[in-house]
């Protein structure tokens, strides 16, 4: 198992698609929705093995419940839906790029009237409408329970608006594809970026230079990583004040690394590869921040891929304890996935309950880890599927499983 975090974890969370090694492999039973009080999916014959893990016995005898495990299920909100639809979401917002979720507000980026389509960079990645920024807020922060509209702001200052994200210290960090840029707000001035990366409309694959990043994670530490992006292929790392330190994938061919999730208690941090049909892992470098027994490691090592038949293209990624939560599929096809790190294994599958996705484009988890949004990037709320909002809001529920002996 060498690098992999397999042995670390796991516990009491669930394995339902189970072996007990860690090759990753799925055996076709996805985690589905069912009435808890009817749940008993596992096989008689699975038992527990040393590490708490569920695997495969020929024991069957007897039947009594000896143990309990809980798992989570994403459900969708339906009552957060109906909440978006009465404050008419979709005519506030145009093509929503990413959700970045805090105990307090659900912070939604989007590009108002603005859309990216062809005519939008030239052959050089120059954005090519540099004279007309966002004219509406782009940021809009939005109760997490009732979907009422707090505040906004960010009117003229962005252009293409991608990726949102907040940071340990409650700051909002940004990207704009347009621009070739990211920034940093404090969460007490949104006035003024008080860190800015990149160049402005300036692409490029130095240290200076971003071309369309995608995303932005940071830890606790305040190490920032940057997923560069649509035309560059490589995390970037710096630091806390915005001082290069150093950058890698760059030779893991990554085609569009799109989103980031940083597990800061295994020092990984994950990429969603999105071209590429996988999701890949690598050390953190955070050596003041991980347990004594990891091995003090730099950032950039590639320490294992996802890459099951089941992924497609990889929208976003996130992660409650050592669970994957990845967007995946084509802007038409996407459903929700949860991928135990421990096993590699699919442990849930969630789509909403009206339908499916359509151009499902960020997620982002609440800070206790219960809650999740997904945001779809549609132009028009016509193209939605069954009145869906362009925000949609999931639960983590306990998924009750009774092992037998
Ligand atoms: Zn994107």
């Amino acid at each position: 198992m060498d690098h992999r975090i397999c042995p670390l974890i796991l516990s009491l969370t669930i394995i339902l698609l189970i072996t007990n090694d860690c090759h990753g492999r799925f055996y076709g039973r996805p985690f589905v929705d069912q009435d808890l009080e009817s749940t008993n999916p596992i096989d008689m014959d699975d038992q527990l093995d040393a590490q708490g893990r569920l695997s495969s016995s020929s024991s069957s005898s007897g039947a009594n419940e000896l143990l309990y495990l809980t798992s989570k299920h994403a459900k969708e909100n339906r009552e957060w839906a109906l909440q978006a639809q009465k404050h008419h979401f979709d005519q506030l917002l145009g093509q929503v790029s990413g959700v970045a979720a805090t105990k307090d507000f659900l912070y939604i980026f989007h590009r108002g009237n603005i859309t990216w389509d062809q005519s939008s960079f030239n052959d050089d990645n120059i954005y090519q409408h540099q004279d007309r920024p966002v004219n509406v807020d782009t940021i809009v922060a939005v109760d997490l329970e009732n979907a009422d509209v707090m505040f906004s702001w960010g009117k003229d200052r962005f252009y293409l608006p991608h990726g949102i994200s907040v940071d340990p210290q409650g700051n909002l960090w940004l990207t704009d594809v347009a621009l070739h840029q990211a920034f940093r707000y404090k969460n007490n001035n949104f006035e003024q970026a008080d860190l800015v990366l990149g160049e402005r409309f300036v692409p490029g694959s130095d240290s200076n230079h971003f071309c369309k990043p995608t995303d932005v994670a940071v830890a606790s530490t305040g190490t920032v990583y940057i997923s560069d992006g649509y035309c560059n292929s490589r995390i970037v790392v710096f630091t806390p004040n915005g001082h290069y330190v150093t950058e890698f994938a760059n030779n893991d061919n990554l085609r569009t690394p799109h989103s980031l999730a940083l597990l800061e208690n295994e020092d990984l941090i994950c990429v969603a590869d999105r071209e590429n049909d996988r999701i890949m892992c690598y050390s953190a470098g955070l050596t003041s921040s991980i347990s004594s027994d990891v091995i003090r490691r730099p950032p950039g090592l590639l320490l294992f891929e996802l890459e099951q038949s089941e992924l497609r293209k990889v929208y976003a990624i996130a992660h409650f304890g050592d669970v994957i939560l990845a967007l995946n599929g084509g802007p038409q096809s996407t459903v929700g996935i949860s991928i135990d790190l421990g096993t590699e294994q699919i442990v849930d599958v969630w789509s909403p309950q009206n339908g499916s996705f359509y151009d499902a484009h960020d997620l982002s988890l609440t800070p206790n880890g219960r809650t999740f949004f997904v945001c779809q990037l549609s132009s028009t709320s016509s193209s939605l599927n069954n009145n869906q909002s362009k925000i949609l809001k999931f639960d983590l529920e306990d998924y009750p499983v009774f092992i037998s002996e």
